[in-house]
């Protein structure tokens, strides 16, 4: 377990998540004018279980307040006009929302969890409003509609950073229950491997569970397919095949709007991308080689027992993400095509992928959707979507993107995703019942 801590941006305002901060800073307001810290000492007049009871009812208060009034921004939402809500006004930064919020009963529910109304000296937290958001999530995409589609990064989300997925792991079960409902699975990774033994090395606790569980239809088994290199590398669960995968060719996959990259820009952002990487190693002194593939550029250590120190890591994300914003990198000579990319710090390395998790959840959606041959109007809708990862506020945070598409729970360590598979269980149970 690596210790983790904050590295300083000169750009810090991109690090924030304006909605939980916000969040955070209107249940700050009950808990500074009504918590009683002196009760630790003081016995006369206070009960715990009144100023819970209190502080419950007015944190739950003010999350109706904001249910309603995410309400009202979906209501804006769907209006042409584009007037902007008032949401949209005390929060700028807020995306688009494919479902309700029901934030009030998703708070009670982490009230019982996690005594955030019982405590006196420490005040709601962004965690506290982290795992409400996350609750909320779920609940909706349970009892709203229907869930049809979960997809997860890989490392922090279902194992520890660069390790694998172990046949012991809690996940696995929990993954094999989503498939056994029928909820298709989609592992949307950064780790651009092109070949099935190292998909197989990473996440052989899943695929030889898939492969041999009684529980699953051999056509359940099929719900599960690894989208790896964010957008780039499809495999399809294949229980014939040496490592239980079996590559999907692109003209399978590729969306309509992804099959109109042409190679030309995308070697053409590659090339941007690499000229910046390289100035990285000589600038910053990285002891770093550059690996250029097909769809990907990155700079890995040249020996595998060093490590680049991380603050360097995210400053080569940070300029080679600003020159290619700031380039023509990636435009056809039309100036019309661009084509999306994605710079990340991998933990060890940094990449500049070509699309984005964005576009992973997409190639998933259309996959099950429609299979091979359909088209992209039997889509997964976002709303049938929850795509469940880490990194959604650290440089090139790539679950982030996902945002656009699908649904969203952000977890903090693999702990957390068994946790959130548990909640989800349990909603999918009482729709059931
Ligand atoms: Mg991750």
């Amino acid at each position: 377990m690596t210790t983790r801590y904050r590295v300083e941006y000169a750009l810090k305002t991109h690090r924030r998540d304006q909605l939980i901060e916000w969040i955070k800073g209107l249940l700050a307001v009950p808990f500074v004018l009504y918590s009683q810290p002196t009760g630790v000492f003081e016995t006369n007049g206070f009960s715990i279980a009144q100023t819970s009871g209190e502080a419950h009812r007015r944190y739950a208060e003010i999350m109706r307040d904001i249910e309603v009034m995410v309400d009202d921004h979906i209501t804006h939402q769907s209006d042409a006009t584009r007037v902007p809500s008032k949401l949209k006004l005390l929060v700028p930064t807020i995306g688009t929302f494919f479902t309700r919020l029901p934030l009030e009963a998703a708070f009670k529910f982490q009230d019982r969890k996690r005594y955030i109304s019982s405590r006196r000296f420490v005040s709601p937290s962004f965690n506290d409003v982290r795992l409400v958001l996350n609750s909320a999530q779920l609940m909706a995409v349970t009892t709203h509609g229907t869930l049809r589609l979960a997809t997860f990064d890989g490392d922090v989300t279902l194992y520890d950073d660069g390790e694998s997925l172990l046949p012991s792991s809690p996940v696995v079960p929990r993954i094999l229950d989503l498939m056994r409902k029928n909820v298709k699975v989609g592992i949307v990774t950064a780790a651009g491997y092109t070949t099935a033994d190292r998909y197989y090395a990473r996440l052989h606790g899943l695929l030889d569970a898939v492969a041999g569980s009684p529980q699953l239809a051999p056509a359940q088994r099929q719900n599960l397919v690894i989208m790896g290199g964010e957008a780039n590398y499809l495999f399809e669960f294949s229980a014939s095949s040496p490592h239980l995968l079996a590559p999907v060719p692109r003209e399978r996959w590729l969306t309509a709007e992804m099959a109109a990259w042409s190679d030309a820009a995308i070697a053409s952002l590659l090339d941007v991308a690499e000229a910046a990487l390289r100035d990285c190693i000589k600038n910053l002194n990285l002891p770093a080689v550059l690996m250029r593939k097909d769809r990907a550029v990155g700079v890995i250590p040249g020996d595998p027992s060093v490590r680049i120190p991380r603050e360097s890591l995210e400053e080569t994300v940070l300029v080679v993400q600003k020159i290619l914003e700031l380039s023509v990198g990636g435009r056809d000579y039309d100036g019309s095509q661009v084509v999306p990319f994605c710079a990340f710090n991998g933990g060890r390395d940094v990449f500049v992928d070509i699309g984005d998790k964005s576009w992973g959840v997409a190639v998933c959606q259309k996959w099950f959707g429609g299979g091979a041959e359909g088209g992209d109007a039997d889509r997964i809708r976002p709303e049938q979507t929850l795509h469940v990862g880490d990194q959604f506020l650290s440089a090139g945070s790539n679950d982030f993107k996902a945002r656009s598409v699908s649904t969203t729970a952000w977890i903090a360590s693999p702990a957390e995703t068994v946790e959130l598979l548990d909640e989800l269980a349990d909603f999918m149970g009482k729709k059931l019942s």
